[in-house]
């Protein structure tokens, strides 16, 4: 009692005298009792938000909820909606799961286990050569789940290198000593919940409790260290959600995404295929693949040339010394693909990993002066850089594509109206292709830091303020990030939502003050002296393989009409109407509407199942009656109204409707 007594009477003094000082994200300071945690920072919010918050970030490191603040800090709390928040969830998760994993599996060695984009994996290898199949994950769930009801606090110790390769020697994990092993004393920290203990950096979660719902998902082979010398382990993904509601619609989700798989639907309607003798990641456009590609690019040509744009071709290498200059060579000569040389005169070349350096060179090729400015530089430009094979994914992630790439050159007082133009290119492209859901995010500096970022200060403020006055008369919703630009400018990202909820990144416009100062890019103000110009990229695509990718999952590869590889289909009942068949494709043909003609000897039911896979927008069905009144008989894409007409009216329909998509362009 005494005791207690007096460490009360402690803490009071403590209190008394130890205030610190925590800054929120809106710059509120609010002062507490020393120590304080993140759990009880949100308490002094509100109780919903204690309730949510998942994770804490002090002075820019994310920690655990739990972990004492000792001195002032500025604070970001981060629950379900936030990155930070989700990877401390799904991190907790790997170790539940490998707490669960032991149980039934003592001595088991755990490698890494990190929260991923969409859940976590954990690689673990089974004692005695025992291997896990996928009939072992339930028991696996339900022991999660069951560990989790017991909400076992998830406690940091920190340790010293000794005594953390004690500890793993004891279980005999070699893997963890190896980790351990290249780990710098002094900075080595433990979790333990239950009775299972990891070595980890962290952050997780206050109790095993928060997690609600589980779902491990699937199985692989992983090299420990991604070394193929390395031993083979079991690598389990999982997933776990804070609702059970939130598991099942997510389930739900995978479903209809593994529907829309952009590897599947392009092997169905023939658009793209890889080979492994041309090899991994690059991309084989087959006939309708390159006839889909070649509508977006004669449809962004024509956008841009309004624009004011004017279209360039450049080589797919290009000088060693050229992405010296640029910088590229430091980002992608030694982490990419390797450089080439010639025989005779030991040139060295690399394979063009970004088009920029190709159109400074351009810009230089003649004198500007400040009345020749804007200049717009637009070229569909294939790039080439290496990915790991396991990173790899049909094309959204592939070592060629080609990016819808331009480089506009101009004055620092025109920054923003070339904003605003880029902006309404955008627009034009998300109509066309009936993207509604979007957000826009604006990254600016760090103010706090500025020996980070090249170029003045005064073009900063410039470049900055022309982008939130070009979003804001344009209307855009915005979210602003301080701290996110590059080094070398400001810029303002596209992220769409497709038709399942899911965010894609597609178009960014970059401002950039670092190449035309390593290029030494210049024109001729009207007081006659040199100046700078300013440049900015933007790909509205991204790159054609990946926005191809996003297109046919969002759309389930039923493209609107003035898109699809295939238009119309006509299908004779049988061979004695195929020559009207053809008389019907051609007329719609020199209409310019893609027409094919299915001819071959297979029952109508069977040519129209058969079509369907194929996704044309429209089937024409022809047959005595149609010949004999040449009229075809209309069925739309999945179903729906029949109708006949004349050939000429269907031609005009369908002309029309194309127009009418298109009008704004
Ligand atoms: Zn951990
Ligand atoms: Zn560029």
């Amino acid at each position: 009692m005494e005791l207690q007594n007096e460490s009360l009477s402690l803490q009071i003094l403590k209190s008394a005298h130890d205030m610190i000082k925590i800054t929120l994200p809106d710059n509120s300071v609010k002062e507490f009792a020393e120590p304080v945690d993140g759990l009880e920072i949100a308490r002094s919010l509100s109780n919903r938000l204690a309730k949510e918050v998942l994770s804490v970030s002090v002075d820019g490191e994310v920690w655990d909820l739990t972990r004492e603040i000792t001195s002032d800090s500025e604070i970001k709390l981060h629950t379900w909606e936030d990155p930070e928040g989700r990877k401390a969830f799904w991190h907790s998760s790997a170790h539940l799961m490998a707490e669960a994993i032991e149980c039934f599996y003592p001595g088991t060695k755990f490698g890494i286990g990190p929260a991923i984009e969409q859940g976590f994996y954990y690689d673990i290898d089974l004692p005695d050569g025992q291997q896990l199949t996928e009939k072992d994950l339930p028991k696996l769930e339900n022991k999660m789940l069951e560990l989790a009801r017991q909400k076992n606090n998830i406690v940091r110790k920190e340790i010293s290198k000794k005594d953390a390769l004690e500890l793993f020697s004891q279980k005999d994990d070699e893997l963890k000593l190896e980790l351990i092993g290249e780990l710098e004393d002094g900075t080595i920290s433990l979790y333990e919940q239950g009775n299972f203990i990891d070595l980890c950096r962290g952050p997780h979660l206050p109790n095993t409790g928060y997690i609600k719902a589980i779902k491990l998902t699937s199985l692989a082979g992983a090299y420990w260290r991604g070394n193929e010398n390395n031993k083979m382990l079991t690598r389990v993904y999982g997933i776990t959600f804070p609702k059970k509601k939130m598991l099942d619609e997510y389930l739900i989700m995978l479903e209809e995404a593994k529907k829309r798989d952009h590897r599947k639907i392009g092997k169905e309607m023939e658009l793209f295929t890889f080979s492994e003798a041309v090899g991994q990641g690059l991309p084989l456009w087959l006939p309708k693949g390159a006839r889909l590609r070649k509508q977006l690019e004669d449809f962004l040509t024509k956008v841009q040339e309004k624009y004011g744009y004017e279209q360039v071709i450049t080589p797919h290498i290009g000088d060693v010394r050229l992405y010296k200059t640029s910088g590229h060579y430091e980002k992608y000569g030694k982490d990419s693909f390797r450089t080439i040389t010639t025989p005779e005169e030991g040139e060295e070349y690399m394979l063009k990993p970004m088009n920029c350096p190709h159109h400074c060179e351009i810009y230089m090729s003649k004198p500007h002066s400040y009345k020749d400015l804007p200049v717009r530089m637009a070229e569909f430009g294939t790039v080439y850089r290496y990915e790991q094979s396991g990173e790899l994914h049909g094309l959204t992630r592939a070592r060629g594509f080609t990016q819808d790439d331009a480089h506009i050159f101009c004055r620092p007082d025109q920054l923003k109206d070339e904003f605003k133009k880029v902006i309404d290119i955008i627009f034009i492209i998300f109509k066309a292709l009936d993207f509604n859901d979007y957000v826009t995010q604006i990254s600016l500096r760090n103010p706090d830091d500025p020996d980070k970022y090249i170029g003045k200060v005064e073009n900063w403020d410039k470049s900055e303020k022309a982008i939130i006055e070009a979003c804001e008369e344009k209307g855009l919703k915005t979210i602003t990030q301080r701290g996110e630009a590059a080094f070398y400018g400001p810029k303002l990202d596209f992220m769409i939502k497709d038709a399942l909820g899911r965010s894609w990144q597609l178009g960014t416009i970059q401002v950039d003050y670092n190449l035309p100062e390593r290029f030494n890019l210049e024109y001729t103000g009207a007081d006659d002296n040199k100046h700078r110009p300013v440049m900015i990229h933007r790909a509205p695509f991204g790159s054609m393989e990946r926005f191809v990718a996003v297109l046919i999952e969002h759309t389930a590869g039923k493209f609107p009409l003035w898109l699809a590889p295939e238009q119309v289909v006509v299908l004779p009942i049988s061979e004695k109407y195929n020559e009207y068949a053809e008389k019907v494709s051609k007329v719609l043909n020199n209409s310019d509407i893609r027409t094919v003609v299915d001819d071959r000897n297979e029952k109508i039911g069977r040519k129209i199942r058969d079509n369907e896979l194929n996704r044309i927008p429209y089937m024409l069905i022809v047959g005595e009656k149609e010949v004999a009144n040449e009229t075809v008989s209309v069925r739309p894409q999945g179903g729906g109204d029949k109708e006949v007409m004349k050939i000429s009216s269907f031609a005009e329909l369908l002309s029309n409707e194309i127009k009418d998509h298109l009008s704004f362009v």
